[in-house]
């Protein structure tokens, strides 16, 4: 397709196409359950004293229910009608606002929905990775909010870095993406587009090039982006990457890698590292020689109350940095814990109901918000994964889905059991062969039918 004869988007089309019901920080949408209202952490790094200022506000100004998401941001659900402002201003003063010149309620708006930034929740903690991508985040962050074109970008729009952790989420949907990769002696990043680092990657650039790449691809996406076309993958699929990489070039003054074949030798070499251990997101881990590490934790189906976000910075000011960071995976973790204290931090984090071992049915259970908090839900998937959890055979992940958007889960997992009608679903088992959910196994299954047909269906545990 010839991207020169379609009609390029105005900053304004663009605009109004983006003001989709998606939450934010001054954007507090309607659910079922109250306001809803989203805050973005870039990178998911959370200081203790921000944590108390969201759980104050989740209590003062709505019903104290706190949500973590697969983008590693925290919602604040039920807030009441009529404190949506308020709450809006507690948590700015809490300094969960965004920093730079920020003036009017509009560009507040915008510049808090320019903050979809994605790192590793070791980023900037784990010696072994091969690039300490914070100190990308806030110039990143100041270029997508201090650039007006980029207010024309979807509040989905989001970018990921992959430093070369232990940990890190390899297979989200991010629109771009970049992940350091070791070639002889220096670190380069590898980059690619609306898919996962699996999906292969475009080229390898220089790290002090990754801001220069990511605004050029920013602005040849606004280039050829039509009003409806929000996501990064919907331009690919009218354009092409080739398309967006040539329309990225005019905005950069080096030389943007286009797509080779993996067997060529300007391919990025090595840059798809082995799969990462998941496991390592709960529990008690070393992250230095001499055992100091940190302890990850996961509340059940993402959600926990302001007293227990509380606890949480108590335990990350007695015994870590007064910082945690939000995973990906709808957990938490409590970075900088000496080596002694990482038992009784696993312990606290225990007691307060959290899940600490991956082997734990709800560690192994996702669901979105459900029918008690959203209008477009078919079944109240929250409680019926209560219920199927401890019937899910060992090591086997389920995701429970009350429509097709999917909002649990950007990846596909093992199991999804998609609502059907209330406490009826329809199984799908992942398989590569078929998009969406997967192959659709079985039809309106009770929760018992549907813990039987997995059962039938699971793989043996090593
Ligand atoms: S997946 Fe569907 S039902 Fe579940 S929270 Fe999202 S929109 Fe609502």
């Amino acid at each position: 397709m010839n991207y020169d004869s379609q009609p390029a988007s105005s900053p304004a089309t663009l605009a109004e196409a983006r003001r989709s019901a998606c939450p934010g920080l001054v954007r507090v949408v309607a659910a079922r359950d109250g306001g809803l209202c989203r805050i973005r952490l870039p990178g998911g790094v959370l200081s203790a004293a921000q944590a108390r200022a969201i759980a104050h506000a989740a209590r003062t100004d709505a019903d104290g229910t706190l949500e973590l998401t697969n983008r590693a941001n925290v919602q604040i659900r039920g807030v009441r009608a009529g404190q949506e402002a308020a709450l809006t201003a507690a948590l700015i003063a809490g300094g969960l606002g965004p920093a730079n010149g920020v003036q009017t309620p509009a560009n507040l708006c915008a510049a808090d929905e320019l903050r979809n930034l994605m790192l590793s929740p070791l980023a900037g903690l784990d010696p072994h990775a091969l690039f300490d991508t914070t100190t990308l985040a806030a110039p990143l962050v100041a270029m997508l909010q201090n650039e007006p074109r980029f207010a024309a970008l979807s509040p989905k729009f989001a970018l990921l870095i992959d430093g070369g952790e232990s940990l890190a989420a390899l297979d989200h949907p991010h629109d771009i993406w970049l992940a350091a990769t070791r070639e002889g002696d220096a670190t380069r990043f590898a980059f690619g587009l609306a898919g996962c680092p699996d999906d292969g990657a475009t080229g390898s650039i220089a790290a002090t090039q990754v801001q220069a790449l990511i605004r050029a691809l920013l602005h040849a996406f606004l280039d050829l982006a039509a009003p409806d076309q929000l996501r990064m993958r919907d331009v690919i699929a009218s354009h092409g990457a080739a398309a967006l990489l040539d329309a990225a070039q005019r905005h950069a003054d080096f030389a943007i890698p286009t797509p080779q074949p993996a067997a060529d030798d300007h391919a990025p070499a090595n840059w798809q590292r082995p799969r990462v251990d998941l496991t390592r997101r709960l529990g008690a881990h070393a992250l230095h020689a001499n055992g100091d590490g940190y302890v990850g934790a996961q509340p059940p189906l993402a959600r926990l109350d302001a007293a227990t976000l509380d606890a949480l910075a108590d335990l990350a000011e007695r015994h870590g940095d007064a910082t945690l960071r939000i995973t990906p995976w709808q957990g938490a973790l409590v970075p900088h814990v000496a080596r002694a204290a990482l038992m009784p931090v696993l312990d606290a984090l225990r007691a307060l109901g959290l899940s600490v071992d991956a082997a734990d049915p709800l560690a192994r259970t996702i669901a979105c918000t459900g029918s008690a908090g959203c209008a477009k839900s078919r079944a109240d998937t929250k409680a019926d994964a209560l219920r199927l959890a401890p019937h899910l055979p060992p090591h086997v992940q389920a995701h429970l889905s009350g429509c097709e958007r999917s909002c649990a889960a950007a990846h596909r997992a093992p199991f999804t059991l998609l609502a059907a009608a209330p406490a009826h679903y329809d199984l799908y088992e992942r398989d590569a062969s078929a998009a969406g959910f997967g192959r659709l196994v079985a039809r309106h299954l009770t929760l018992e039918a549907a813990a039987h047909a997995i059962a039938q269906r699971a793989p043996e545990p090593f």
